[in-house]
């Protein structure tokens, strides 16, 4: 094999709370994540040595600080691989958005790699690798509907949501997850998502129920801060939107209707807006 195309696919998060500050910096979570059919391409070739990368939006870096760059190096030590690799990514996931753009092309070129080289290795062998990488890339291995915790690498699989009409909405700014973690209080939470309850939700394909019991505990946050989340997820629930909520720490924001007719007539309305949007649906792990 000399090749290989992977879709590298978006998540939200359907809750997100924060437990607690751990000694090292990092934060303890308990999050449920949930892939979407939104996705880059990223398309791995085989060459003499080293590792090469291209993308065809000019702002993501190429060299070594893009994520995919750091996950086949990693890689390349561990399993001692002679030949080098050309990483080409065709860009779909809108950047900084909490929607995991970097982890997912992270995920596909570990994926990618464990195939183009005959490396045999199973999926918690490549977790393992992923964990080094970034704390979301675990999860983009993985996919479908996932409980994470730890610091979002200790992942159970939950029931499959797959198939939920979703609109997803980015407004013209980047947010840095750091900045939102650094402006966190965590004694000022007040409202924390019922885990068990989304989890049975999620059990009874309960959309409405799910739809309605989304809390992101980051949201206050970067709503402080952007404003305009506050009015998308308002301009959501106008439009029909069973429930919505900001992705990760955002600013995404994503809306869950009850059908896709709903989905699509939100979608027309806001679609030539200032924000970019997207028509999408909720995804199983894939086989
Ligand atoms: P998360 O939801 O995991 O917090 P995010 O979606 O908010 O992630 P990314 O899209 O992964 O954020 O981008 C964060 C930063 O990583 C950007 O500043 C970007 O320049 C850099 N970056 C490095 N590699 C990539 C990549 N392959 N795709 C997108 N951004 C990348």
């Amino acid at each position: 094999m000399e090749s290989i195309s992977l879709n590298a696919y978006a998540k939200i998060n359907l809750s997100i709370d924060i437990i607690g500050k751990r000694p090292d910096g990092y934060h303890d979570v308990k999050m449920i994540m949930q892939t979407i059919a939104l996705h880059d391409k990223v398309t791995l070739e085989v060459r003499d040595g080293g590792i090469e990368i291209e993308c065809d939006k000019s702002w993501i870096p190429t060299g070594a600080d893009n994520i995919a760059y750091k996950a086949a190096s990693l890689l390349m030590k561990e399993y001692n691989i002679q030949k080098g690799v050309c990483i080409k990514i065709a860009k779909n996931i809108p950047v900084a958005a909490g929607l995991a753009g970097g982890s997912t092309d992270a995920a596909a070129v570990l994926k990618g790699m464990n195939k183009l080289f005959s490396l045999n290795l199973g999926e918690n062998e490549l977790m393992a690798v992923g964990k080094q990488v970034g704390a979301d890339v675990p999860f983009c291995i993985k996919g479908g509907t996932v409980l994470a915790e730890g610091i979002g690498e200790v992942l159970t699989e939950l029931d499959s949501f797959s198939k939920v009409d979703i609109v997803l909405v980015k407004p013209e700014i980047g947010v840095s997850t750091a900045w939102v973690y650094k402006n966190l209080d965590l004694g000022k939470i007040s409202i924390r998502p019922d885990t068990p309850l989304l989890i049975k939700a999620i059990s009874n394909k309960d959309r409405i129920c799910v739809a309605q019991n989304m809390k992101n505990v980051l949201e206050s946050v970067t709503i402080e801060k952007h404003e305009v989340i506050k009015e998308i997820k308002q301009e959501l629930m106008r439009l029909g939107a069973l429930g919505s909520m900001m992705s990760g720490s955002g600013p995404s924001v994503f809306g869950i209707f009850e059908d896709r007719a709903k989905a699509e007539y939100a979608y027309e309305k806001l679609k030539n807006n200032k924000w970019d949007c997207f028509l999408t649906e909720t995804l199983c792990e894939e086989r």
